[in-house]
């Protein structure tokens, strides 16, 4: 079978923990960016990158915010690096039951990065922009999406196949082949 040959950009922002200094630029200008209408306000509370932070352990933490996540987690991870020990919770970028983060604060409404989604694009995610100390950094790269393909037209095929002849069916003929194998 002729397999369609596609690939899909991944957007990533590679953050490096020992340039950011704190100066919360990226909060101000996402949240800016996300306000309605655009540029009309800035609350850092609205913004869809959180700087954790603690100071007098010289502990500057950018994190994303990812996806939503409905529980808490049952076990937590402690990370510690280079003599700095970081909260439990300060590499998540979900938002969950368990803290405000990545909330928005009127709503309640949950916030997600959408690497700065605009129409016309933007050259670069704002974050990105106005980190002025490069602790920020947008890489694209190409990633085939080949295997995703065939996925979905094998899912086709056997749904098609379910709908004719019954999902028994197909699991039974499943289950002989499989015996067979
Ligand atoms: S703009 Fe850059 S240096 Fe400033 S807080 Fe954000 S990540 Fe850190
Ligand atoms: S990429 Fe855009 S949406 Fe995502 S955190 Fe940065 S400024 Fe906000």
């Amino acid at each position: 079978m002729a397999v369609e040959k596609k690939t899909k950009t991944v957007k990533t922002i590679k953050v490096d923990l020992d340039k950011c200094n704190g100066c919360r630029s990226c909060e101000v200008i996402c949240s800016a960016f996300h306000a309605a209408p655009k540029y009309s306000s800035n609350n850092p509370a609205r913004s869809r990158i959180r700087l954790v932070q603690e100071p007098h352990k010289d502990i500057y933490l950018p994190v994303l915010a990812g996806e939503y996540a409905p529980a808490e987690c049952a076990g937590r991870v402690k990370y510690a690096d280079g003599g700095k020990e970081y909260d439990e919770c300060a590499f998540c970028r979900a938002a969950c039951p368990s803290r405000d983060l990545f909330k928005e604060p009127d709503s309640g409404l949950f916030l997600t990065c959408d690497m700065c989604e605009s129409d016309p694009p933007l050259e670069k995610p704002l974050c990105v922009q106005w980190c002025l100390n490069d602790a920020l950094v947008y890489e694209e790269r190409e990633e085939a999406v080949e295997e995703d393909l065939k996925l979905d037209e094998m899912e086709k095929g056997v749904e098609s196949l379910v709908n004719t002849y019954g999902l028994q069916r197909i699991a039974d003929a499943i289950a002989r082949i499989s015996r067979k194998t």
